[in-house]
């Protein structure tokens, strides 16, 4: 769902050698004309790749029935602040971890905390690559159902559960604004009152993947048995004692095992 947010250079490029997503058309055709811009192709040039990548990918592709969407897409990208979104890192600070960490809160709310940080950050990123000229120093989470759902899943917090009192997002919120790290403003919004009292330190880490950002939390505390694959990077949860790669990364690497001892039987 929230796959290209972050990162459009990737899903123009999908799109290219992949073709489209069978219901966002009008989206996609929006991301890869801002990608073309982003390359620094000039607007006749756009129509001709994007007329391109039509021609390859829609069975169904004639002039007559996409120029619309294709000149709404083309005139969405010469708009001033239709540009190419790619965040590749979002930085925390040793500060914000001591905060985080030194807080009486449960660990996931913790990582509630840390997800709105990042989030709050990210957002800023994207707004400086829309229009720089809008970014202000607020630390401002905001305000639909959609943005919650992405803190929600990416915060990678418990299942609500009764039984075993663990509360859903909306609740969490509330008791972050009762203990006055957060606070709730109109329509959704979220102010983080905590982050303004601290300065960017020393740098702590990059958080580079944002579906998973409560994961880094888990890393630096070393909770909830969250490692890094020593292939790729990705997060795993360690179950077994000697989990060290991902599911594809240890598929991929006892695949080449087989092949080496099979080489090695050949050459005896
Ligand atoms: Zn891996």
């Amino acid at each position: 769902m929230f796959e290209f947010k972050y990162d459009e250079k990737s899903q123009a490029e999908k799109i290219i050698n992949e073709g489209f997503s069978s219901n966002h058309l009008t989206g996609e055709l929006k991301v890869l004309a801002k990608y073309f811009k982003y390359l620094g192709q000039k607007p006749k040039e756009r129509e001709e790749s994007l007329y391109e990548v039509c021609k390859k990918h829609l069975a169904d592709f004639n002039k007559v029935s996409y120029f619309r969407r294709i000149n709404a897409a083309l005139n969405y990208a010469k708009k001033k602040d239709s540009e190419l979104i790619v965040v590749e890192s979002v930085s925390v600070y040793k500060s914000e971890l001591d905060y985080i960490d030194n807080s009486d809160i449960p660990h996931y709310y913790k990582k509630v905390v840390f997800t709105l940080l990042i989030l709050s950050r990210l957002g800023k990123q994207v707004q400086e690559i829309r229009d720089a000229s809008k970014v202000n120093g607020e630390f401002f989470f905001g305000g639909n159902q959609r943005n919650y759902q992405e803190l929600k899943l990416s915060s990678k917090t418990p299942q609500q559960s009764k039984r075993n009192k663990i509360k859903g997002i909306h609740d969490i919120i509330g008791d972050l604004d009762k203990e006055g790290i957060i606070e709730i403003r109109g329509r959704g919004y979220i102010r983080l009152s905590f982050a303004y009292s601290l300065l960017p330190d020393e740098l702590a880490f990059d958080v580079t993947t944002f579906d998973d950002i409560g994961y880094y939390y888990d890393l630096h505390t070393g909770e909830n048995k969250i490692k890094k694959c020593e292939e790729c990077g990705s997060f795993i949860k360690v179950s077994g004692k000697h989990k060290k790669y991902c599911g594809d990364c240890a598929v991929a690497i006892n695949k080449e095992k087989t092949k080496k001892r099979m080489r090695e039987k050949r050459n005896v």
